[in-house]
């Protein structure tokens, strides 16, 4: 069973509460913990045979790149970040997927390089904690900004 299967069933039957918005190739949806504020993932649509980006046909793959990096732009905008990171890892669900997480000085504190350094360096049960997941009202005000964004781009690419 792959958690981003079940996560895209879930926004199928509309029962997703971090989804944002579909475009052709995925799925634009606000992360469970938010200690990374505006953390958000782009889940491609299809699980199948693909599990690496080369195994997508050049076409495709290609408007899966477009489409991430109009999402990143739009979570770049919407949290004010200083620097995106993007990661395509899948080693615990094989199903691609993008972690998009909008960065700022000190969000690791002082681990990691004094503080410099990838979002994994930060402890795991810290930011995994009770206290990173959004309560409702902040979630809703976060896919509004996030959409917001994401829909001008849109727009603007027309
Ligand atoms: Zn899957």
């Amino acid at each position: 069973m792959c958690l981003i299967c079940d996560r895209i069933g879930m926004i199928r039957r509309g029962e997703n509460p971090w989804f944002v918005r579909e475009m052709e190739t995925g799925y634009a949806v606000i992360g469970d913990h938010q200690h990374f504020r505006g953390y958000t993932l782009f889940l491609y649509k299809e699980h199948g045979d693909a599990s690496e980006l080369f195994h997508l046909a050049p076409a495709r793959r290609a408007k899966f790149m477009e489409e991430m990096c109009l999402v990143a732009q739009a979570v770049s905008r919407a949290f004010h970040a200083e620097k995106m990171n993007y990661e395509l890892l899948g080693m615990g669900d094989s199903h691609l997927h993008w972690h998009l997480f909008p960065r700022v000085a000190g969000d690791i504190e002082t681990y990691g390089n004094r503080g410099k350094g990838p979002v994994w360096w930060y402890p795991m049960e810290k930011m995994y904690d009770d206290s990173a997941r959004p309560g409702e009202a902040e979630r809703e005000e976060m896919k509004r900004a996030l959409g917001r964004e994401i829909d001008r781009l849109l727009a603007e690419g027309d």
